[in-house]
């Protein structure tokens, strides 16, 4: 039997499927609305939140998502301004959201605030939407993916999620993205850094940016990086990443950028990974919520919570081992699960 509404919950529905109908509309102004919505943490936001995603998910998958990071100062948001003014002359519309891992750590940003971007905020084709600034990383990322969502379905064909070299943000964006690409400096000796830490994996596509200011060595790097590459398993039989060289200040091989992402596109839908890999990716985040929630769970628990503190002093101390503690605090939670 269907319960009740609760009193207020119509007032809500309303409310809230007007904002739907803004949003489907393609209102910036609803979209902005929405995403304040889902990074709330609020419980009851999070239900509507949830209540909006569940209506709004028929309207979501169309767009090409491409995930783009690079250290501070490599230049991001020049390659992303320029990228985006190029796509909205193309007719495209799109959406630039980033994970910034330092924003959540001291309330400031790597990735900086809306000075970012200028012209291509001023665009009604394109929506600028800065990192949450709070919870962890995973948080942070949930978010994003849910605004990312939230984008395609106010039309945004063109969804660019944007990450600093720092921490597990690489990881998480690959995760969201159907195109991963690493920008890089020639001469920055960056390349052996994100080698060590297993970026190179991630990458669909590697760009050495600022070509304009020594080209030749700019054709060394990427051609020392092909053969570092060409050494490396890839993730797909049908994709060897290419490494290409721009300028994003002159605006220099943004086509020929735009072209291998197309062609990563096609190669990968006639191949069907495009897809498998879009399937891959809900059902871990489907995994990583529930490991999320699990634990949520776990440190709620009454009976964890009285005894935790005591079997981590004595997990410290050595009188315990932490096997045993995990197992016992685990047994603790299970009981009243
Ligand atoms: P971000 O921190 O990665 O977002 O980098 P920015 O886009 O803010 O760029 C950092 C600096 O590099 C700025 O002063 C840019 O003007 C400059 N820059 C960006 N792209 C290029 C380029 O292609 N060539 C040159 N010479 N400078 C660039």
């Amino acid at each position: 039997m269907q319960s009740l509404p609760e009193p207020g919950q119509a007032k809500v529905v309303d409310h809230d499927s007007e904002l739907i109908a803004g949003l489907l509309a393609g209102s910036r102004r609803a979209l902005a609305k929405a995403i304040t919505l889902v990074e709330s943490t609020r419980a009851e936001h999070r239900q509507r939140a949830q209540k909006l995603l569940d209506t709004l998910l028929p309207h979501t998958g169309r767009s090409m998502r491409v995930g783009i990071s690079g250290v501070p100062g490599v230049g991001k948001s020049t390659f992303i301004e320029a990228l985006g003014m190029y796509l909205i002359e193309g007719g495209h519309r799109v959406a630039v959201l980033a994970v910034d891992p330092s924003s959540t750590v001291h309330g400031g940003s790597i990735l900086g605030d809306k000075t970012r971007m200028e012209l291509l905020s001023q665009r009604t084709e394109a929506f600028i939407r800065p990192s949450p600034s709070s919870g962890s990383l995973g948080g942070v990322a949930e978010h994003t993916r849910e605004a990312l969502l939230l984008c395609e379905a106010s039309g945004y064909d063109i969804i660019i999620v944007e990450t600093v070299g720092v921490g597990q943000s690489e990881t998480a964006v690959a995760a969201m993205t159907d195109a991963f690409v690493l920008l890089m400096l020639p001469n920055a000796g960056d390349d052996l850094q994100a080698i060590k830490k297993g970026i190179m994996e991630l990458a669909d596509l590697v760009v050495f940016n600022k070509a304009d200011i020594d080209p030749t060595a700019a054709q060394l790097a990427a051609a020392q990086m092909r053969s570092a590459l060409s050494m490396l398993h890839p993730a797909s039989a049908n994709w060897q990443p290419p490494v290409l060289t721009l300028s994003a200040i002159r605006k220099d091989g943004l086509v020929e950028f735009w072209l291998v992402i197309e062609k990563l596109r096609r190669t990968l839908t006639a191949s069907g990974e495009f897809e498998a890999k879009r399937r891959h990716q809900a059902l871990a985040w489907m995994w990583q919520q529930i490991d999320a929630g699990l634990r949520g769970h776990f440190r709620e628990n009454p009976a964890v919570r009285a005894a935790l503190a005591e079997l981590s002093v004595s997990v410290e101390s050595g009188a315990t081992t932490p096997a045993a503690a995990a197992q016992r605090l685990l047994m603790l939670a299970k009981r009243t699960f």
